[in-house]
């Protein structure tokens, strides 16, 4: 383990002691929470290298490497049931109380006590009020690591007593660069795609492009297009990565119509400005919410086949004039 290039700088820049709270913030796919990892990871080690770093070798690492170190707590989103029935994930109050015990115990190897929020933002009201008792008492060598792509939905007092740093991201050369080193031997569609977040490329990068170009190729000719066909094929890939697809192409018919720009497929533009013409561009900006909403309901389809057929049916009533 080890913290990507582009968050060099900063790890020089946090130099100990720490404040007892810390908010790592940025866009999503940048590499926050394994920055956040390797940072508690370094801090519990007992032999750290020279700039700070985890030896990788003692027993503190081990521990860590193993996810049983008695000095580090991660919370992350447990699912719940709502009142509607509807199940969600949630950081809840119970997560957060059960750190009282934890936070008031001597550590294990005199050092640091490190808890690691992730995603911070997925803390109910309940769990979030819970969390900042805890903050406004801090005891002893105790970290607070708050991991969070949307901090705007964090409780303010909590952000208030958080010292928050702007995770870093690399220019497009560097992530290139990096997607290369990964054996990513043309890494600049997948960054295009992927927003220029280096680890969401590297994970596009990872699905099949035949199947992406077979999708794109098919609704890239919405006049020709068979729905139910697609359907039939397309019924037992990942739907959550067919919405993405669909997502993506749809916001670049969409910005083309109202800005000229493409983000997503830049390869594709032709086809797009074509598409785009044809489009009613008010229509697309609905059908993006409507993906949205399909989203969600993306991983427990009652029925897959019917569910992309009414999507293309769908994307084809508004492309085709
Ligand atoms: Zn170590």
């Amino acid at each position: 383990m080890n913290i990507y290039p582009w968050q060099d700088d900063l790890w020089k820049r946090l130099v100990p002691p720490l404040p007892h709270a810390l908010l790592l913030k940025g866009r999503s796919g940048i590499g926050k929470l394994d920055f956040a990892d390797y940072l508690a990871q370094s801090l519990l080690c007992e032999s750290p290298l020279q700039d700070g770093k985890a030896c990788n070798a003692c027993v503190s690492c081990s521990w860590f490497a193993n996810a049983c170190h008695p000095d580090f707590r991660r919370i992350e989103p447990e699912s719940e049931l709502t009142e509607s029935g509807r199940k969600v994930r949630q950081i809840t109050i119970d997560q957060i109380r059960s750190l009282a015990g934890f936070m008031n115990l001597s550590t294990h190897r005199n050092g640091y006590r490190i808890v690691l929020i992730h995603p911070a933002e997925a803390m109910n009201t309940h769990a979030a009020n819970a969390l900042l008792k805890t903050l406004e008492e801090p005891s002893g060598k105790s970290l607070f690591l708050l991991v969070s792509h949307k901090p705007h939905q964090i409780l303010p007092t909590i952000l208030s007593r958080c010292q928050a740093i702007a995770m870093p991201f690399p220019g497009p050369a560097e992530a290139e660069k990096w997607l290369r080193g990964q054996g990513i031997s043309e890494p600049a569609p997948y960054l295009s795609e992927a927003g220029q977040a280096p680890l969401v490329a590297l994970h596009l990068a990872g699905e099949d492009p035949s199947l992406r170009e077979r999708f794109l190729q098919e609704i890239a000719s919405p006049s020709s297009l068979d729905a139910v066909a697609v359907a039939e094929i397309f019924q037992k890939t990942d739907l959550s990565m067919i919405l993405r697809w669909l997502q993506k192409w749809c916001h670049d018919l969409a910005s083309c119509a109202f800005s000229g720009k493409i983000r997503y497929f830049p390869d594709l533009s032709d086809k797009i400005m074509e598409v785009s013409r044809k489009s009613d561009k008010f229509e697309l900006m609905r059908f993006q919410r409507t993906l949205l909403e399909a989203q969600k309901i993306s991983i427990h389809p009652v029925n897959a086949r019917l569910f992309l057929e009414e999507l293309v049916l769908n994307y084809i009533s508004l492309t085709v004039k």
